[in-house]
């Protein structure tokens, strides 16, 4: 691309380099800033800017947050007892919209994958087992992708708690979720959620 402006290149370049986004459609964007006058730009900029600055990881949960406990965390109406142990923030947000589960969440911040270089020390799993010794927790319910790398974590972790009386349990897996929670649909999310299956270490 020809730019007869630095500024104009300097934008399409920082637009590119989020996912999904091609210099075609961040030069469409751009442009579209350009011919604003309704300071778009500067809104954007702020909004963007405060996703680096005040938005944290909740302390109990490890889901994201704007303030040091999370909405769910410090919610009197969620049932306690229960965890639903998930990938991601994304995660916690499809299986909140398939309005199927009342109890809380514990946010992995991924799986274990050692071609990734991603081990169990990585992930917020010391930070789950306090909370299991503290929260009186009776039921995990692993929301994981059926993956190599999402099998290994949910065997990780019932292994560590093999002598404990916690329920452990999988979503079902006879949906196609294509890896990903958050593209399944609501209803086929909430009903995988709702006849979950139990799942044991052979020891
Ligand atoms: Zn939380």
């Amino acid at each position: 691309m020809n730019f007869s402006s630095k500024i104009l290149e300097d934008a399409v370049d920082a637009l590119a380099s989020l996912p999904g986004i091609g210099r075609k459609t961040a030069l469409r964007l751009a442009l579209h800033l350009v011919q604003d006058n309704t300071n778009k730009a500067q809104r954007i900029s702020a909004a963007l800017t405060r996703l680096n600055t005040d938005i944290r990881k909740c302390r109990v949960c490890n889901n994201i947050s704007d303030h040091d406990t999370c909405n769910i965390c410090s919610s009197t109406s969620r049932k306690s007892g229960v965890l639903c142990i998930v990938e991601n923030a994304r995660d916690v947000m499809a299986i909140e919209d398939t309005n199927q589960f009342s109890g809380r969440y514990h946010v992995l911040g991924g799986v274990i994958s050692p071609l990734d270089g991603v081990g169990p020390g990585d992930l917020s799993i010391d930070q789950l087992m306090n909370r299991i010794q503290n929260e009186s927790i009776s039921e995990l319910i692993m929301a994981i992708s059926p993956t190599i790398e999402g099998e290994t974590t949910i065997y990780y972790i019932s292994k560590l708690l093999k002598d404990s009386d916690i329920k452990i349990s999988v979503i079902a897996r006879g949906v196609a979720f294509g890896g990903d929670l958050e593209y399944a649909d609501e209803l086929t999310l909430g009903r995988s959620i709702a006849s979950r299956i139990p799942y044991s270490v052979q020891s």
